[in-house]
């Protein structure tokens, strides 16, 4: 069975500049097209998994999200990196501005329903994929799926946790952290 590398998008492709509705945001963070190519070459699917409140909140559709993420894609390939092989996110939240949203959804990170939903679609083994984000919230979201994790400090790392249905498990620890995505890549490598 095919395994993955899920990433988190803001914080790890790209900067987080909080709330990201236009393309001219997009600043790829350094290294990234190399680091993906490397996963990509040593067979891992690449799926990115995305919390996108700015849909619930109306700030974007969800048509909006999707271009927005073209955009990434095609910046990662301007530069030498890989295609993408997937795309998932969450647009609800349970205090959305659009009631179309507000809902307690299973996809909301750091639960793991995209990375299941991916797992399904994908035929992808859970236990021998890789998570990696930049927010403990992410670091749950792939143990709970049965990931191994890696928590990337590039920022938003230090910033307060989002507000989740449930408590984060007290002893979350991610497998590994590092500052660069590249560095994400060499330990996946690695990893037994
Ligand atoms: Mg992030
Ligand atoms: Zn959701």
């Amino acid at each position: 069975m095919p395994r993955a590398v899920f990433l988190d998008r803001d914080g790890v492709l790209i900067e987080d500049v909080d709330l990201l509705v236009r393309e001219h945001q997009i600043q790829l963070l350094p290294g990234v097209p190399a680091a993906l190519q490397q996963l990509k070459a040593a067979g891992f699917r690449l799926v990115v998994v995305s919390n996108q409140t700015v849909v619930a909140r109306g700030l974007a559709t969800e048509l909006d999200v999707r271009r927005l993420q073209a955009a990434v894609a095609q910046a990662i390939v301007a530069r030498g990196g890989p295609d993408l092989d997937g795309f998932y996110f969450c647009p609800h939240h349970p205090n959305a501005t659009l009631p179309a949203y507000r809902i307690d959804c299973p996809c909301r990170k750091p639960r793991p329903g995209l990375l299941r939903q991916a797992a399904l679609d994908g035929q992808l083994e859970l236990s021998a994929s890789f998570m990696v984000g930049d927010r403990l919230t992410d670091v749950a979201a792939g143990k709970r799926a049965g990931c191994r994790t890696i928590w990337l400090r590039t920022g938003q790392h230090l910033a307060p946790l989002i507000q989740t249905a449930e408590p984060l498990e007290p002893n979350l620890v991610p497998n590994f952290t590092c500052d660069t995505l590249a560095a994400a890549a060499r330990w996946i490598h690695e990893a037994p």
